[in-house]
This record gives C-alpha cells, sequence and structure tokens, in this order.
C-alpha cells in the first residue's frame, strides 16, 4: 500500500523529504516478518565442558556450522538467548531463539528429538544456566577407525567384517554396517540462562515455544 498525503498545519508544509521518511519508517515497521524456523541440524549433543553443562546443536557440515555462528548466533544477546523444552510422550521440542544485534539474518531453532539419557541428565544438571556450542558431527566409516572404536550397535570395529560389507560378526546384532560418530565442539561459545522445560498444555504462556508450535504444529494440522 502506498500512502500520499499533504499535511499542512499553521502554514507549515512538510517537504516531500519527510514524507518519504515517514513513509520509511511505515514501511520497515510493517515489513518486520517473523525470524524464520530453523531445523536443519541432526540433533543436540549435553555435555559437561568448562564447568557448566552445554548444548551443542550438531551440524553435519563444517563450513554451514561457520556459517551459522558468523551471521546469527554471533549476533545474539547472552541475555535473550531462551531455550524451551517442551516434552511430549517419548519425545521433545528443542526450541531456542534470541534477540539479534543483525536482525535480518536471526533464525530461531527447532528441531523434535527422542528423550535421552543425555538429555535427562541435563534438565537434572542445568542448574539454571548453560554454555551454548555448535558442534560438527562427523560419521565414520570402518576404515577410518582405529581399532576397538565402537559401532552403535555396541560392538567393536574388528567384530565387524572389512571384506563383506562391514556387517558385525556377532549373530545375535543385525548391524549390517559398522557407523560411528565423532563430535568435534567449536570454541566458540555463548552462555544461556533462560532455561525452561514446558508441557504442551503451558506453551501458550511462553511466546517462544507458543510461536514454534503455532508456525511447526498447529498450521500444519489439517
Ligand atoms: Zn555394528
Ligand atoms: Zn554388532
Amino acid at each position: 500500500m502506498v500512502y500520499s498525503f499533504k499535511l499542512r498545519y499553521k502554514g507549515i508544509r512538510i517537504n516531500p523529504d519527510q514524507i518519504n521518511k515517514i513513509q520509511l519508517c511505515f514501511d520497515t515497521v510493517s515489513s518486520q516478518s517473523p525470524i524464520p524456523w530453523f531445523d536443519d541440524f541432526v540433533g543436540v549433543a549435553y555435555r559437561y565442558y568448562d564447568l557448566r553443562m552445554n548444548v551443542v546443536p550438531l551440524i553435519t557440515d563444517q563450513k554451514q556450522s561457520a556459517s551459522l555462528w558468523h551471521d546469527t548466533i554471533h549476533w545474539w544477546l547472552d541475555s535473550s538467548i531462551k531455550i524451551r523444552f517442551v516434552e511430549m510422550d517419548d519425545d521433545y521440542w528443542f526450541i531456542m531463539g534470541a534477540d539479534s544485534q543483525k536482525p535480518d539474518s536471526n533464525l530461531a531453532f527447532f528441531k523434535i528429538l527422542p528423550k535421552s539419557e543425555h538429555y535427562e541428565r541435563f534438565k537434572k544438571g542445568h542448574g539454571g544456566e548453560a554454555y551454548l556450542r555448535l558442534g560438527v558431527y562427523a560419521k565414520k566409516s570402518l576404515d577410518g577407525v582405529k581399532k576397538g572404536a565402537l559401532c552403535t550397535c555396541g560392538h567393536e570395529s574388528q567384530d565387524h567384517d572389512e571384506g563383506d560389507g562391514d556387517v558385525c560378526l556377532f549373530h545375535d546384532c543385525s548391524c549390517k554396517e559398522f557407523s560411528s560418530f565423532q563430535v568435534n565442539l567449536l570454541k566458540r561459545k555463548k552462555t544461556i540462562t533462560d532455561i525452561k522445560f514446558l508441557e504442551e498444555n503451558n506453551v501458550k504462556d511462553d511466546s517462544l515455544a507458543w510461536n514454534c508450535f503455532n508456525v511447526n504444529k498447529y498450521s500444519k494440522v489439517k
């Protein structure tokens, strides 16, 4: 919409420059778009490191993790960073957002993840604060690991047959291919002091969680 108007007040006429400024103001306010939700990450790791618990969104690509930090998280104001956990049966929603000094490239994070013992440990032990770091998650194949490295099936690398598609040699194991992973924590960090665990019925009282559920759940239900 374009508003053209002339203002006259006691003989003062607003010149076109001023009108442009007024319009500009109006545009910035009205075009303020909601922060996009980002869920293109593999999961979240919880680790003790540097005395505090660390919350570590896991990214598979080194470059992507660098640009996420550089373009988005770097500009977050520590005191405004919020993390919300919304539990639903065996899963939970991880929701994270903050005010940014560079709103144009801001993102809010969310991911639906299965509850894990690491998650439960974080829930009990965070003590109201945590460090936020990014982690690069690297999958390792059989020829990239040392002897004794554990496969996700729980058996060691040498129990997998290199000659036969890396299958696990234990009879009662259904593992068809050795797979292991490594997480590299990036050094840069932010401090989070606003951490809440919620249930779906109190999501509406929390603006970040409410926004997330509206966009990513309620608006998709048909
Ligand atoms: Zn295996
Ligand atoms: Zn196995």
